[in-house]
């Protein structure tokens, strides 16, 4: 016979974050974190200093304001701050404590967080402090709107059906999960037997019928892919704004900001579309099918990983063409697509210097960081990594005669690494899984093209699908100057001066203000570089620093390519083959 007495059955630990948002007009975030029945006596809070998805340290803790931990009884208990994102609580008598901060959130960005009386767009990451060592603890998130606020979108569970009650099984869900609270349009829908709703915030001229009828599109596409959808629920956080863009991936959701009137313009809208279908394919690849160092994260440092070529270039591979697959570009369009991104890549001289999986690495202090010089000295792992998934596709496509695609190497991949094993991948996994698929070794396309910095033999690789890659610019005989500017407030400024070009070798500096050229008002420098010929001398009249000088340059040859792709006349059946699996 067993007596249970009282106090024989441990209470599990429980976690309950309440917001409040009394000042919303001066964008606050009232935060009280209640922990009940955790032993320790004391404990380290931690605010990540990162937000997955964004390799950049952001350093959240700079918005935390007031922090403050009281007992049971209300006392106030001691605390201390032992590093930026890390408070330490004293709690010697006993095991429940509370704390309470203010987070200031003033930047609508994907990343970040913001509330006005309008709405709040929270990010986890930026807002939720968690108990070291125990992430893995559950959750419940009680929201306390502010007047007018009805609405809650965010992929975090509801169970008690009131909609101001979430919680979530453990911290890196409740990091990874954005929650839009307000008075926004809510679009509900069901593709592939899940629940989606599009939570449309900021207005806009958008049909709700065609989002629903399109993002479905999308949505199949995309899971044809991988045979499977591994979501319960997925929710889209649209921000409609005047300015801005992007988006960011998160297990079951995604928030974008899209041009508030960009949705009846054709070109426009099927942008938006690519953006869609770019973050919606991360739910598979990057948040489930995942290089090793990106999750379990470490949010208190960098997470260093050389294939955000694979996480980002091949989801921005894919994410026009799930817009070609779904009917929405006609293949002309998609491939005149192709050829620009070969031509933008192609036209960066960091594309020289920095190979494809150090962009990836050091996206850290680069490509999050980017500066004048950015162009000369970097490559966007998004850009090059999106040609380069674009060959790897042909050279699969070409070896099994197109009968496989880089399709089946993520397919194979999500099944092998993500369900069974559990796990991220290696590096020299991925790359054995695009060899076995291919039925060839990559060891020189690695050399060369990832790890190195040589030219892409597009020929090669087009030619595969019966395409023939011509610069357009080759035939011309235009000048260069190669000094980028921007006109801001009647002053013509130079924002970057290209590597290579006669601005470059002359010395026109970032910062220059272009007064005139040959004696003429700067407002109409292009139109005067337009005139001259490569070899013809210019005077650049310039203020630096307030003092006035001239600069003769010799300008050169544009040797800026302009990519376009066009069929063959005559494709043998093999490059049709190749053509159809790829553009449909
Ligand atoms: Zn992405």
């Amino acid at each position: 016979m067993i007596i249970l007495t009282a106090g024989s059955v441990k209470a599990s630990p429980k976690i309950t974050y309440s917001l409040s948002f009394e000042e919303a007009q001066a964008h606050y975030i009232d935060v009280e974190m209640s922990v009940d029945n955790i032993e320790n006596k004391t404990v380290e809070l931690h605010l990540p200093v990162w937000t997955p998805g964004s390799y950049l340290v952001r350093e959240f803790s700079k918005s935390i304001e007031g922090f403050k931990a009281f007992d049971k009884s209300g006392k106030e208990l001691k605390t201390e701050k032992t590093r930026k994102n890390i408070w330490k609580i004293y709690n010697d008598k006993s095991s429940d404590f509370k704390v309470k901060y203010r987070v200031y959130a003033f930047e609508l960005t994907v990343r970040t967080c913001f509330v006005d009386v309008s709405h709040a767009y929270l990010n986890g990451s930026n807002i939720f402090m968690y108990i070291n060592g125990m992430q893995e603890l559950p959750s419940e998130i009680k929201i306390r709107p502010y007047k007018g606020w009805k609405k809650v979108s965010t992929s975090l569970e509801n169970k008690s059906g009131d909609p101001f009650t979430l919680s979530s099984p453990n911290y890196d869900i409740l990091a990874d999960s954005p929650i839009e609270i307000g008075d926004h349009d809510v679009i509900d829908f069901t593709a592939q037997g899940i629940k989606h709703s599009v939570a449309m915030v900021g207005g806009g001229n958008y049909d709700k019928e065609k989002i629903v009828k399109d993002f479905t599109k999308i949505i199949d596409e995309e899971t044809k892919v991988f045979g499977k959808n591994p979501c319960k629920n997925y929710t889209f956080i649209v921000h409609n704004v005047a300015s801005g863009g992007g988006g960011l991936e998160h297990l079951n959701s995604t928030t974008v900001q899209a041009l508030r009137f960009s949705y009846t313009t054709e070109s426009s809208y099927n942008g938006f579309l690519g953006l869609i279908a770019h973050e919606y394919f991360h739910l598979w690849n990057v948040k489930r099918l995942r290089p090793v160092a990106l999750g379990p994260f470490d949010y208190d440092n960098e997470n260093y990983t050389r294939a955000l070529w694979i996480a980002e270039g091949f989801t921005a591979f894919y994410d026009n063409l799930f817009v070609r697959r779904a009917g929405f570009y006609t293949p002309e369009k998609y491939l005149e697509l192709v050829a620009n991104e070969v031509s933008l890549v192609e036209n960066s001289p960091g594309n020289k210097i920095q190979p494809l999986s150090e962009s990836s690495f050091d996206a850290w202090i680069k490509y999050y960081r980017r500066n004048e010089n950015s162009v000369n000295s970097t490559i966007s792992y998004y850009d090059k990594g999106s040609i380069v998934g674009c060959m790897l596709n042909l050279e699969i496509l070409h070896q099994t005669k197109g009968k496989q695609s880089l399709d089946d190497v993520l397919k194979y991949m999500y099944e092998e690494y993500y369900e069974k094993q559990k796990r991220g991948f290696t590096d020299e996994e991925m790359k054995a899984a695009l060899e076995k698929i291919a039925g060839i070794s990559l060891d020189e396309f690695y050399s060369k093209y990832i790890n190195g910095t040589e030219t892409i033999d597009y020929i090669k690789y087009f030619n595969y699908a019966g395409l023939k890659l011509t610069d357009h610019n080759a035939t011309k005989n235009e000048a260069i100057l190669g000094a980028n500017t921007n006109t801001t407030n009647g002053k013509v400024l130079v924002t970057s001066v290209i590597a290579g070009t006669p601005a470059y070798q002359y010395g026109i500096n970032v910062n220059d203000e272009i007064i005139a050229i040959d004696n003429i008002r700067a407002d109409d420098a292009a139109k005067i570089i337009a005139m001259k010929k490569p070899g013809d001398k210019i005077n650049v009249l310039v203020t630096r620093d307030g003092m006035i000088r001239t600069i003769e340059v010799v300008l050169d040859k544009n040797k800026n390519v302009k990519y376009a792709l066009q069929k063959i006349e005559k494709p043998t059946e093999e490059q049709e083959a190749v053509y159809k699996a790829w553009i449909r």
